[in-house]
């Protein structure tokens, strides 16, 4: 028997509203049985816009569904409906389908569902709750345990350093404390990421034998002492230094970037171009590369810094919604996140929020500087879900060079300052 599928406690909506955007931007991998299904299916290629169902893709050293000349899936109809959902139901489709944009991650007697907010429908929180889908989750949990049964009740916890393990419901605790941060409606929302990070700091050196008594009681401790300790005016953290400069807009460049779809970026490609964008983004000198088509023409890295004051109440709580949904579902660290440790895991999701400030920016620099509260919600969503789109699931930010420099920007400080300068 499948394990239960835990609701989050956070409140979140989705439906799909058959926009398309996942048939057009991602390219789906077919298992052998998937793939025998849908040829036993006898689709004919003039219906796919003459082209065969499945392509080859030596990046993923598998087949996949084919796109047509537009860019999106063979299996996409003229309804924005998908072609073997609409003729077969939802289960002759490829996993992959069936399950987007839900997240799944086995958290031992339990599975936590998520949502991807790459998902237009996910990030707007349009549609019924989430505990409305609880049955169709249920489905997509046992699709992923028949893959390798019995593996999810045996899911190890995600250490919290390399070697440093402790029980799920210890590290479910720690996830606990880091939501409660985010939670807090009295503070703007920069100040609970620096928070977080500050509660980070203080937990990471404690070792094993220290937590051996239980985790809750200090944890309640660490928590106020990172209330306290953290600094609630962003402008008395100094500036982020040259080298978290220069690591934040190396880790901008993964997350502004798309190379499929409908929002692929309008650059030429070729290796000349993409060393050239890379220059760019190391020095931050000059236009900011059009890497996603959603960057405005002629912008400046210059325009990326303008300050804009703090985040109206509606965007506040969506960026609390998004990092809540991150953490409770669990989404952060172990296997659903490279298998990074729950700390590495942390610290890779908080450099996502300057981030997204960044990309906030950027995404409305044609108005800067000259109106300096330019942000609006649409722009913030689209933001976060260029974000999201990469988060935990592009392997370069999972590259042992990624997560070094995000150790390198947490051991500094400069996630912190980052944040702060981002917020102001
Ligand atoms: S992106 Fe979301 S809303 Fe749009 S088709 Fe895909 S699942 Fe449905």
């Amino acid at each position: 028997m499948s394990l239960p599928v835990r609701s989050l406690p956070v409140i979140q909506n989705w439906d799909c509203h058959s926009c398309s955007d996942c048939c057009r931007t991602y390219h789906v991998r077919v298992t052998p049985e998937e793939q025998q299904r849908i040829i036993q299916q006898n689709w004919d290629d003039s219906v796919l816009g003459g082209r065969p169902a499945f392509i080859w893709e030596p990046a993923i050293g598998s087949e996949r569904l084919n796109h047509t000349a537009d860019g999106a899936c063979v299996f996409l109809g003229p309804d924005q409906r998908c072609r073997i959902h609409a003729r077969f139901g939802p289960e002759a489709k490829p996993a992959a389908c069936r399950i987007y944009p839900f997240t799944l991650a086995a958290v031992g007697d339990h599975w936590r569902a998520g949502l991807r907010y790459a998902c237009p429908s996910a990030a707007e929180n349009r549609g019924r709750p989430l505990s409305d889908h609880a049955a169709e989750v249920a489905v997509y949990a046992d699709l992923v345990e028949q893959e390798s049964p019995g593996a999810a009740a045996k899911e190890p916890p995600p250490p919290l350093h390399p070697g440093q393990n402790l029980p799920w419901e210890d590290i479910l605790r720690f996830a606990d404390t880091v939501d409660d941060l985010l939670a807090d409606p009295r503070v703007p929302f920069g100040l609970r990421i620096r928070r977080v990070l500050t509660f980070a700091q203080l937990a990471k050196p404690m070792r094993s034998a220290a937590l051996a008594g239980g985790v809750r009681p200090i944890l309640k401790v660490l928590a106020a002492a990172a209330i306290e300790e953290t600094p609630t005016d962003p402008a008395t953290l100094s500036p982020p230094g040259w080298v978290g400069r220069m690591l934040f807009r190396q880790a901008a460049m993964v997350y502004a970037r798309k190379d499929n779809g409908p929002d692929a970026g309008v650059g030429r490609t070729g290796k000349l171009t993409r060393f050239w964008a890379a220059w760019q983004f190391a020095t931050g000198r000059g236009t900011i590369p059009r890497l996603h088509r959603a960057i405005p023409e002629r912008t400046t890295f210059a325009q990326a810094e303008t300050p804009w004051g703090e985040l109206d109440s509606e965007s506040t709580q969506f960026l609390t919604r998004y990092y809540r949904v991150k953490v409770q579902s669990l989404q952060f660290c172990g296997r659903p996140h490279f298998g990074t440790t729950f700390w590495m895991g942390l610290d890779c999701l908080m450099l996502t929020f300057p981030v997204v400030m960044w990309l906030n920016r950027v995404l409305t620099a044609t108005v800067l500087p000259s109106t300096p509260r330019a942000s609006s919600l649409a722009t913030l969503i689209r933001a976060v879900r260029m974000a999201d789109d990469h988060f935990g699931y592009n392997t370069v930010l999972g590259t042992a060079r990624q997560l070094r420099a995000v150790r390198i920007l947490a051991e500094r400080g400069e996630l912190a300052r980052l944040a702060a300068w981002y917020s102001r």
